[in-house]
C-alpha cells in the first residue's frame, strides 16, 4: 500500500508538468495563428483570445477575457451603425448549434472600423454545447488591393477608350473612300482591322461597366419595354453571323411581356446570353430562344445545344474573369466578363439569372425579371 502511494507522488507531479507543458504548447500555437480567435463559453462569455485578435483590436487580454463577447467586441455595418446582439455569429452558433460564416466589421478600441470574415463554430461535447469558438480574418489589405485594383481598371479602360474610339473613325472613313478608292485587298484589311477595332472596343466597355458595378455606380434608365419587341431585335441581329457559323436560332415568345427596363443594359444582357450560346456550341447547332409570362415575372430562357458546362463549375462562371477550360475557349474569344455583367444587370432589375447544364449537352439560361417593380432596396 505504501509502495503504491509514494509511487502515485512522483507521477502526480509528473501529470502536472505534463499538461503544463500541453497548455504551454496549445497557448503557443494559438498565439502563432495568422487569424483572430476567440473561444467563448455557452453564453457567449470570452474565455481565451489570441494575440492576433487583440492586436488586431487594439485590447489587452484583461479588457476582454470575461466579458460578454457581443458587448466587449463592437461589430458595426458598413455605415457604422451596431450590429444587434441577436444577429451576431457567436450568438447564432450558440443558439443554433450550427457553423455560422459571415462578413462583418469589427470597431476596434482606437473606434477604426475593420472589415472582417468570421466564422464561428459551436463547441460540442457529448451532444451538449459548450461554448464556440471564432476565427475571424482582418480583410482590410484585401479591400485596400480591390479598391486600387477597381481604380485602375477604370483609369486603364478610360485611357485606352479614346485612342480606340479614334481608330474607329479613322477606319470608318478608309473603308468608305473617304482618303480615295481601296484596292479589294486594302478593303478586306481594313474590315479585319475593324473587326479588331469593335472586339477592342468591346472589351473596353466591359471593363468600364465591371468597375461601375463595382463602385456601385452603375445606373439604369427604366422605362417600360416591350421584351418581346426587344428580344426579336437582338434575334435578327445575331442572324447573320450565326449563319456565318452554320447555327440557326429560333424566338419562341408571347406577345407583349412589358417590364420596367433599361432597354441597352438588357440589351447588353441578352446579347451576351446569345453570344454566349453561340460561342460555345458547335456549328451545325440550334439555339432556342423563349419568352412567356409567369405569374409575377416575365422569364426569358436561351437554350443551347453546345458543350455545356459541367456541375462543379456552374457556381463559378458567374464570377468575374472566369472562363472555363472547355474545347471551345481556346478557339473563341472572352474575357470571362460577360456572365458577371449579365447577372448584374438582371440582379439590378431586381430579377434572377439562373443556369442549369450538363458537360457535352447544352446549356440552359434562365432570366426571371418581375412584372411589377420595386426599386432595390
Ligand atoms: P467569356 O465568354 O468572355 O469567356 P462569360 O462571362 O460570358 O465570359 O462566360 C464565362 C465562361 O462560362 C465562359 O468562358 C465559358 O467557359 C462558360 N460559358 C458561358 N456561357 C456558356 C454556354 N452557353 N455554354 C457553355 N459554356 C458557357
Amino acid at each position: 500500500m505504501s509502495e503504491s502511494v509514494s509511487s502515485s507522488v512522483p507521477s502526480s507531479v509528473g501529470f502536472d508538468a505534463q499538461q503544463h507543458a500541453y497548455q504551454v504548447r496549445i497557448e503557443a500555437m494559438l498565439n502563432s495563428l495568422g487569424e483572430g480567435l476567440i473561444v467563448t463559453d455557452e453564453h457567449g462569455t470570452i474565455t481565451t483570445i489570441n494575440s492576433y485578435a487583440l492586436k488586431a483590436l487594439g485590447y489587452q487580454e484583461g479588457d476582454l477575457v470575461g466579458k460578454w463577447m457581443p458587448k466587449s467586441i463592437i461589430a458595426v455595418d458598413q455605415s457604422g451603425r451596431p450590429m444587434q446582439s441577436l444577429r451576431r455569429p457567436i450568438i447564432k452558433a450558440l443558439t443554433t448549434g450550427r457553423t455560422v460564416t459571415s462578413y462583418s466589421y469589427y470597431q476596434t478600441k482606437n473606434g477604426a472600423v475593420m472589415p472582417v470574415h468570421i466564422n464561428v463554430s459551436p463547441i460540442i461535447i457529448g451532444d451538449v454545447p459548450t461554448g464556440a469558438i471564432e476565427v475571424f480574418r482582418d480583410l482590410t489589405k484585401e479591400q485596400q488591393l480591390d479598391v486600387a485594383k477597381d481604380e485602375f481598371v477604370s483609369l486603364a479602360s478610360h485611357q485606352l477608350r479614346t485612342p480606340a474610339t479614334a481608330v474607329k473613325s479613322i477606319l470608318a472613313m478608309l473603308a468608305s473612300g473617304d482618303f480615295g478608292p481601296l484596292t479589294t485587298v486594302q478593303l478586306k484589311y481594313v474590315e479585319k482591322a475593324i473587326q479588331s477595332n469593335n472586339r477592342q472596343l468591346q472589351v473596353i466597355e466591359d471593363l468600364l461597366n465591371v468597375a461601375l458595378v463595382d463602385a456601385g455606380r452603375m445606373e439604369l434608365d427604366l422605362e417600360y419595354t416591350d421584351l418581346a419587341h426587344l428580344l426579336n431585335e437582338a434575334v435578327s441581329d445575331h442572324i447573320d453571323s450565326l449563319r456565318q457559323k452554320d447555327q440557326s436560332i429560333k424566338l419562341d415568345c408571347d406577345s407583349q411581356v412589358k417590364v420596367l427596363a433599361d432597354v441597352q443594359k438588357m440589351r447588353m444582357a441578352i446579347d451576351n446570353l446569345i453570344g454566349n450560346a453561340s460561342k460555345y456550341s458547335p456549328p451545325g447547332t440550334f439555339i432556342k430562344v423563349e419568352l412567356d409570362r409567369q405569374k409575377e415575372f416575365a422569364r426569358l430562357q436561351v437554350i443551347d445545344q453546345g458543350v455545356g458546362i459541367p456541375e462543379e463549375d456552374l457556381p463559378n462562371i458567374f464570377t468575374k474573369f472566369t472562363r472555363l477550360p472547355n474545347e471551345m475557349s481556346s478557339k473563341v474569344g472572352g474575357t470571362g466578363l460577360g456572365l458577371f455583367l449579365t447577372k448584374s444587370i438582371i440582379e439590378l432589375h431586381n430579377g434572377k439569372l439562373s443556369v442549369e447544364s450538363r458537360a457535352g449537352k447544352g446549356s440552359q439560361f434562365t432570366v426571371c425579371l418581375p412584372l411589377k417593380w420595386s426599386a432595390p432596396s
